[in-house]
């Protein structure tokens, strides 16, 4: 049995790199001993319904509207968003997955309805720059760090709840409160968010909070002395070796 992680169109939903997200995930289980592999759902491909995380990533405008029409058809896709498939939506992920969105020449698009939100074009300048932000959602502590890079303003509705709340700069969902992603779906298994990085690369927690949604309790990975933390975690099990080469290099 080998965990599955589904990445969702990388061809259209690619542009920012968002496709190394399901690479930490399936990483993360290999570094614990756990046998893991992506799925890509290419252009021509159907949806696996049976995935243990669904992953995807941003993309320009006319890039998200070709996947949103792509998806709207997918039955393995609803399927696994209904029975509560951990599911990480970056940025135009995130606009499909909701109830509509407008793209920046006005043209408004129903979206699949996954997620309580909607999305329409922000005023001024894109939204462009690192970002900061405390989590809100439970069983996540650590600071979320990310890029954003959208155009579009994202509202939540009443079966959404945020993410995270945007600590000094930064735009987030852009509504002005400061809020950033949103959780939803069934159970809250959507984790919707703004933060390219890719995000899990940068936020080991989000990707084993994932991972134990889908999976359980995990195996800790060894987190060494010495190294800053974030260092450590994406690390992960591979340190044990490294570290034991860099002692044996030095003669200690
Ligand atoms: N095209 C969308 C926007 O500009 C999403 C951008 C993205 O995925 N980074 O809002």
């Amino acid at each position: 049995m080998s965990a599955r992680i589904v990445l969702l169109l990388p061809e259209v939903l690619g542009t920012y790199g968002d496709a190394g997200n399901a690479a930490v995930l399936a990483a993360r289980l290999r570094w614990r001993g756990i046998d893991a592999h992506v799925h890509t759902v290419g252009w021509d491909d159907a949806v696996p319904e049976g995935g243990d995380v669904y992953v995807l990533g941003g993309g320009e405008d006319a890039a998200q509207m070709l996947a949103v029409e792509r998806l709207r058809g997918s039955a393995g896709l609803r399927r696994a968003l209904d029975r509560g498939a951990p599911t990480l939506a970056v940025c135009a992920g995130l606009q499909i997955l909701g109830r509509a969105f407008t793209v920046a020449d006005g043209t408004w698009v129903p979206g699949l309805g996954m997620l309580d939100v909607e999305t329409t074009p922000g005023r001024g300048a894109r939204r462009i720059g690192d970002v900061t932000a405390d989590p809100l959602l439970d069983g996540l502590d650590e600071l979320l760090v990310g890029f954003e890079n959208h155009g579009g303003v994202t509202t939540l509705g009443a079966d959404a709840a945020p993410l995270a709340r945007v600590r000094g700069a930064g735009a987030g969902n852009g509504t002005g409160d400061r809020i950033e992603g949103a959780v939803g779906g069934r159970g809250g298994s959507i984790v919707g968010t703004y933060f390219h990085g890719p995000v899990l690369a940068r936020n080991p927690a989000l990707a084993d909070l994932l991972l134990t949604r889908a999976l359980g309790t995990l195996p800790p990975l060894e987190v060494p002395e010495g190294l800053p933390s974030s260092t450590a975690r994406r690390l992960g099990a591979r340190f044990r070796g490294l570290n034991a080469a860099v002692r044996r290099r030095a003669g200690a």
